[in-house]
């Protein structure tokens, strides 16, 4: 139980107490003792929110706890202390319901902490030793027993292997891999026991970037009722308004504290936080991490939404389709120096590349001095040699062509081939070619975003423009953005924000400025890099672009019940302090009406929690 947690519940346990005490009091006739004990029940509940509120109008926020206090307060001071006693424990009651609301949205997340390995079982001398998965390195041999989580991304060594990853891509029947084949970290071994070789620390493996946003995702403070706060300042106008009327006409301080009893906005403070909290944990279900109710507030409003090609768009599984080398070097030693190099990334063209060469039995060298720039390319030295490998604008900034201003002329590849360049020792060595494919079901995936309030659809991608267009067509974008370096892609998002709202999509490092930059930044699934995971907003932890049917869905459905019980509350409570302006309700029962309100409107605000299926199907 977090402290949070704790102080919440202590603070409801004083009204109980106190009104229980207090009632019993009254009925064995002893009246002083009753009053001491309504205000025991209402002091450290007052305390609470006096101090929270002078902390957030510190920060220049103007919370609207600040009604629940005046009507305490204003409830003590003309003795009304048990109606005092009963908002008391009305407003704790709410705060703790909130806290148990947003446990629960966690509940899934928490789980998914919990399956995260903690020691790996390394081979040194022949011999398995368990050690901390944070130091697993690329290259060691690890001991995957039957049951166990992988700890680091890597391939299998010998044998065959039976994965549970349900975790990570949703699919429930266990995969099988053979030797040579790779490996996520975060898939649950449900077979024999293997050996597999480590080509990535676990702290820089997918799962550990999931990890690492559900940690800060749990450790975000709960969602601010910012909605309700919007409307603070017009409902405290009003309540005072209606106090002050009230005063004026009827002169009885009576009803003054029945209106002020009544007006205590619990439905606003809870309404929203509840309703935020229940989608936060319907889409958990649907495998969909969202850090904390206001990215659901954000998804609502999103207006434009920004993809990436490889991998968001697309599979991001490239295969070699053809391979064309310069006079002078043979395509399988291409293939070799590309792919070597290439094992020292985790671009999705770097593991297509790296798979060929595994493929046609090459044998892979040991890169040196390695450096990427991410979505552009990767330059370094294989057996002695400098590589350059990547797209056309990064290989002809570093081609020592003879003559500079004369760029390499455009050979014609097939429509949707993503081009590959290498240079070897500063000159053109050939083209590597590859293929990808358009994920199953992007069009009706558009088509539903468009029915759910967004007018733009954008691709940007570091790809060439032809494979882009290709890729592209028939699938309804309104813009193409190619050859985009990682800064560009920034200023491609911040550009649509003249539409609104605007939502990334992206699975690569290249992808993570974006995504932070966005105003929410959706990583796709977990095979997406883990620096994107960190940079974003929402994380599809299931491979599949369809979930942001689902994203929409259940965002938009959480805030149109937030608004309905936010402003059926505020119906209720405005017509409960008409009666009891007019005399209808003394501050006792006006208190126990406003309870009911209450109830009713934060049961409303949790059918917020089944937003998942119905909502995704309808
Ligand atoms: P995006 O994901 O932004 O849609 P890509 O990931 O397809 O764009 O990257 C664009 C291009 O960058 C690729 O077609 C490829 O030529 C090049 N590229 C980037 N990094 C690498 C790498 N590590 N190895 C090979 N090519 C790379
Ligand atoms: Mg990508």
């Amino acid at each position: 139980m977090t402290s949070r947690e704790q102080i919440r519940r202590l603070l409801v346990a004083f009204p109980l107490v106190g009104l229980s005490a207090g009632l019993a009091a009254r009925y064995a006739g002893a009246a002083e003792l009753a009053v001491a004990a309504f205000f025991v029940a209402t002091l450290p509940v007052l305390a609470f929110l006096l101090a929270d509120a002078v902390s957030s109008l510190k920060r220049g926020e103007f919370g609207i706890d600040l009604l629940a206090a005046l009507s305490m307060t204003g409830a003590l001071a003309f003795g009304e202390t048990l109606a005092a006693a009963i908002v008391a424990l009305m407003y704790a009651g709410g705060s703790y319901l909130e806290v148990l609301a947003d446990r629960r949205a966690r509940r899934e997340m928490t789980a998914l902490l919990e399956r995260a390995p903690r020691t790996a079982l390394r081979y040194r001398d022949g011999h398995t030793e368990e050690v901390a998965v944070e130091t697993v390195l690329p290259g060691d041999r690890l001991l995957i027993r039957r049951g166990d989580v992988i700890p680091a991304d890597g391939e299998l060594l010998s044998g065959m292997a039976v994965l549970d990853q349900s975790a990570l891509t949703g699919e429930a029947e266990p995969v099988r891999q053979a030797s040579g084949g790779s490996l996520l970290s975060g898939a649950t071994n449900v077979g024999d026991a293997f050996d597999m070789t480590a080509r990535r620390a676990a702290a820089e493996s997918t799962y550990a970037g999931i990890v690492r946003l559900v940690e800060k995702a749990q450790a975000a403070k709960a969602p601010m009722a910012r909605l309700a706060d919007r409307y603070a300042l017009f409902f405290l106008a009003a309540t005072l308004a209606g106090v002050a009327a009230t005063w004026w006409v009827t002169g009885d301080p009576l009803r003054v504290v029945a209106v002020l009893v009544v007006a205590t906005p619990c439905p606003l403070i809870l309404a929203v936080p509840v309703a935020l909290m229940s989608g936060v944990s319907s889409a958990a279900r649907r495998g969909i991490l969202l850090k904390g109710g206001r990215v659901i507030e954000a998804i609502a409003s999103v207006r434009s939404v920004v993809l990436d090609k490889t991998g968001t768009l697309t599979v991001g599984r490239p295969g070699l389709t053809e391979i064309r080398s310069a006079d002078g070097y043979e395509q399988d030693a291409l293939l070799q120096l590309a792919a070597s190099l290439d094992i020292a990334c985790k671009h999705p063209m770097a593991s297509a590349l790296v798979a060929a060469a595994k493929r046609k039995e090459l044998s892979l060298s040991q890169p040196e001095r390695v450096v990427e720039t991410p979505g552009e390319g990767v330059e370094g030295y294989v057996d002695g040699h400098y590589v350059v490998v990547g797209g056309r604008r990064f290989a002809e900034a570093r081609w020592r062509g003879h003559d500079v201003s004369c760029r390499w002329e455009k050979a014609a590849t097939p429509a949707g081939t993503s081009v590959v360049h290498v240079l070897v020792d500063g000159a053109r060595a050939g083209e590597l070619h590859f293929s990808d494919r358009v994920r199953a079901g992007a069009r009706s995936v558009f088509d539903t975003l468009r029915g759910n309030g967004v007018e733009n659809i954008v691709l940007a991608t570091g790809d060439a423009e032809a494979a882009a267009r290709h890729m592209a067509s028939g699938l309804g974008f309104d813009r193409v953005l190619s050859n985009l370096s990682s800064d560009q892609k920034v200023l491609s998002v911040l550009s649509e924000r003249k539409n609104g709202a605007v939502m990334m999509v992206g699975d690569g490092v290249n992808d993570a400025p974006a995504l932070a930059a966005a105003d929410i930044g959706v990583a796709m699934g977990a095979r997406g890099s883990a620096a994107s995971v960190e940079a974003a907003d929402a994380v599809l932890l299931l491979d599949d672009l369809g979930l942001l049917v689902p994203v929409f869905s259940i965002a938009r459905r959480t805030m149109r019940i937030a608004y309905q019980s936010m402003i059926a509350g505020i119906v209720l409570s405005i017509a409960a302090m008409g009666f009891a302006a007019a005399g209808y309700l003394d501050p006792v029962a006006g208190a126990l009406l406003q309870e009911a309100i209450d109830l009713a409107v934060v049961l409303n605000a949790l059918r917020a929690l089944s937003s998942g299926r119905e909502a995704a199907d309808g």
